[in-house]
């Protein structure tokens, strides 16, 4: 073939390059290119053909990289399933999908240094010495003897790092001609897999998992509702052994990398060394290395990682789990495509022909309803693992409270009584509140004047213990001012509450308690966050402060009683999913109690406490609950029962912004009518110093959304390239959340 179309890590399109220089090149191989001014990029074949490109200059691939292809065709196919999905190119899902020293990029071709895969040395016994001068040379000598000894036994020839021989016996053996040393590739260094005893299941979780086997026997995707602390992972063991049985990939997905080493962990007391971790925060040479591994041995792998794992080299994947699938951290923000790691999930498992579970105590709406219509094969877990009862939910009306007196700082008397009987009992607590920081917002109370970013359209958020007012969308940071600027009043008012509030708060209602907080100031790196999971897990502190993170998979023994501070956060949001939300944050951060022996309390304090949610906070509800929420979604036309697509356009000058949504929206409108929304100003408008509008299109199940994503991608396109619109941003969020 003479030309090939290659992948480049941009948001580009793929260029055509002339490759008949290069012998028997094929798809999915890596090459050295030169693209731009002077920039050398690694790109990806695509495909090979002989259609010269109309226009322009054609220039030849500079080298090829490896002998070996880079991505398989199923993982082609995946990208392009991605990009295609996701209105993305195809060089930006390699972007986010190859480690970064696989696709090295440099300004010129001296500094163009591609990944080569580290060498081993290996000795190797020469045939043609006989036994004579054998005996001769290793007689009186027995480290020699020890040596050749090794070799044979390994037949032949051995990797210089698996023999304990020193230097100097190494060099007399080669310079008697008995031994020679050569270099070569290094054998991939994936564990060994050690699968000892799988957990003996509960009578009701072994009917699970034959339910699960027996919906794999017509369905490819499985739903495990299962209560928190029901055994779901206890239960994928069984399943995963099989696959690796079978000399297949097993792929559990988790939402988030802290949730990685405690299942890793876990994993690995059963299934060995083979377990290995993948996620973005690994070192790009840890990735690098799993990735050149994986494409040079066999299928068998066990990956437990975060969304990033998908785009490792499987050959032979068997079985994918999503543990958490509600979990909306499985939504790639940015950059593009922006994809759902649950979805692609389910699509790389089917381009595999391999089964999916997706797993959670919270099923999202998506999901449970494609369990009802079938489409998904739900299998569900009533009761918790070991006769532990589900925690008792108590709605503790604020309103009330306030009325009787019975407030103290944000606490209702109900969640303070509750606290001190458990601790006196030497039990632990969690207070959940979904904001970090001291206060969202400090107010003037004579003039009105609030400490605004001046870059983004929001409230400044105190910090005490820095001393700060920062902004929690761009990190504008100033010192806590002391006078009001406009009437210097110094009477100042930090207004409603973050989790170091409620700290200071509660260490000053229980003075000999010992308070932890983990939230996104204190967890800012891995190891805080260990930290202070463990601290709180030994017994080191009584309460535990803390947002979202700690509603995500701990297991804590001591934990009897959870408050969950201001639930109306979570209903008012502004969101057709802020019930469902809710529903699952309330349930998650429930889950945190009463693993054990001792019962568990949730306390929830509302200013509304007859809000339909409340009523649902169990298994029977969530049926009621999921249905009636569904059914408000068809009545409004919501996913699942249609598809959203989301465009953000964002720049400095509004009136350039408003001028390019006006365009967008009106072609759109005439390709999509009525379905098109806006564009409309979002709550929050302005980040970064950039305005920012959106657009959103409704497609009904009716219409082809393929056809609808090609349009949308076109239009936006147009519209990009028109002189006025070349500086705005322009985002398809497909799916969004
Ligand atoms: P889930 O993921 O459903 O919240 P887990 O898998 O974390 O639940 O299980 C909750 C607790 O019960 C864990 O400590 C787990 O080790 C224990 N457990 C669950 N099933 C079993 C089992 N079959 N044998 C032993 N321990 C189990
Ligand atoms: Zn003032
Ligand atoms: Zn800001």
């Amino acid at each position: 073939m003479n030309f090939a179309d290659i992948i480049l890590p941009l948001a580009q399109p793929c260029y055509t390059f002339a490759v008949s220089h290069i012998a028997d090149l094929k798809v999915g191989e890596a090459v050295a290119v030169q693209f731009g001014k002077s920039s050398i990029y690694t790109g990806i074949v695509l495909n090979l053909h002989n259609n010269p490109p109309k226009s322009g200059s054609i220039k030849p691939v500079l080298k090829r990289l490896y002998d070996f292809p880079l991505l398989s065709p199923l993982q082609i196919e995946f990208w392009r399933w991605l990009s295609e999905y996701y209105i993305s190119t195809i060089g930006e899902v390699m972007r986010i999908a190859l480690p970064s020293l696989v696709k090295p990029h440099a300004a010129t071709e001296e500094l163009y240094t591609p990944y080569s895969i580290p060498q081993q040395r290996v000795l190797r016994l020469k045939g043609d010495i006989t036994d004579e001068q054998l005996q001769k040379i290793i007689r009186r000598a027995p480290r020699r003897a020890a040596l050749i000894n090794k070799i044979q036994e390994a037949g032949g020839e051995i990797a210089r790092s698996d023999t304990k021989a020193d230097a100097a016996t190494i060099s007399a053996l080669v310079k008697a001609d008995v031994i020679e040393i050569f270099e070569r590739d290094a054998t991939p260094q994936l564990g060994a897999i050690t699968q000892s005893l799988l957990p003996t299941l509960s009578a009701e979780q072994s009917a699970a998992l034959e339910r699960i086997n027996s919906g794999f026997q017509s369905r490819n995707v499985v739903l495990l509702h299962g209560v928190t602390s029901s055994g779901k992972t206890e239960i994928y063991t069984h399943p995963i052994a099989k696959a690796l049985e079978k000399g297949e990939d097993v792929l559990l997905l988790v939402p988030e990398i802290s949730l990685t080493s405690q299942l890793v962990e876990r994993m690995q007391r059963m299934f060995g060394e083979r377990v290995i971790s993948y996620h973005s925060k690994l070192t790009p040479a840890r990735r690098t290395q799993i990735y050149m591994d994986m494409l040079r041995s066999p299928s068998g792998n066990f990956i437990i990682g975060a969304r990033s794992a998908l785009f490792l080299p499987y050959k032979k994947l068997g079985l994918v789990v999503v543990d958490e699938e509600h979990d909306t951290s499985y939504k790639q923000s940015e950059p593009n495509p922006r994809y759902h790691g649950r979805d692609a999930a389910i699509m790389l498992a089917s381009l595999h022909n391999a089964k999916t579970i997706l797993g959670s105590a919270t099923p999202s709406l998506e999901s449970f309803n494609n369990a009802m219509a079938a489409k998904y094969y739900g299998v569900s877990l009533t009761s918790r693992y070991g006769g532990s009862q589900p925690p008792k939910i108590i709605i503790s009306d604020t309103l009330r409270a306030v009325k009787r007196g019975e407030r103290k700082s944000h606490f209702n008397k109900e969640l303070l009584d509750r606290i001190a009987e458990r601790l006196a009992a030497g039990e632990q607590v969690i207070l959940f509140q979904n904001r970090r920081g001291y206060a969202p917002y400090v107010e003037c109370p004579r003039c009105g004047w609030k400490a605004r970013c001046p870059k983004c359209n929001v409230t400044l958020t105190r910090h005490l213990k820095n001393g700060t007012l920062s902004c929690h969308y761009c990190g504008y940071t100033i010192a806590d001012p002391r006078f009001c600027p406009d009437c210097k009043s110094s009477e100042l008012q930090a207004m409603g509450f973050g989790t170091e509030r409620v700290e200071e708060q509660i260490a000053s209602l229980f003075p000999t308690a010992r308070v932890l907080r983990l939230d996104g100031d204190s967890a800012n790196s891995s190891g805080a966050y260990n930290r202070i999971i463990s601290q709180f897990a030994a017994g080191e502190a009584d309460i535990l402060v803390g947002t979202q993170i700690v509603a995500k998979g701990l297991d804590f023994k001591g934990v009897t009683l959870i408050g969950i501070l201001n639930a109306d956060n979570l209903t008012s949001a502004p969101d057709f999913r802020a019930a469902e939300r809710a529903w699952q944050t309330i349930l998650q951060v429930a889950g945190r109690c009463g693993r054990r022996e001792r019962a568990g309390e949730v306390v929830v304090q509302t200013a509304d406490p007859s809000h339909p949610l409340f009523a649902a906070l169990d298994e029977q509800g969530y049926q009621h609950f999921a249905a009636e929420q569904l059914r408000e979604r068809q009545l409004f036309n919501y996913p699942p029962f249609c598809r959203l697509i989301r465009i953000t356009l964002r720049h400095r000058e509004g009136s350039r912004l408003s001028a390019a949504a006006a365009m967008l929206s009106q072609r759109l409108k005439k390709e999509f009518g009525s379905r098109v929304l806006g564009p409309v100003t979002p709550l929050i408008d302005r980040i970064r110093g950039e305005h920012i509008v959106e657009i959103l299109i409704k497609i009904e199940s009716g219409l082809s959304f393929a056809r609808s994503r090609a349009i949308v991608a076109e239009t936006v396109s147009e519209v990009r390239k028109k002189a006025d619109n070349r500086t705005v941003t322009i985002i398809c969020d497909v799916d969004p959340l």
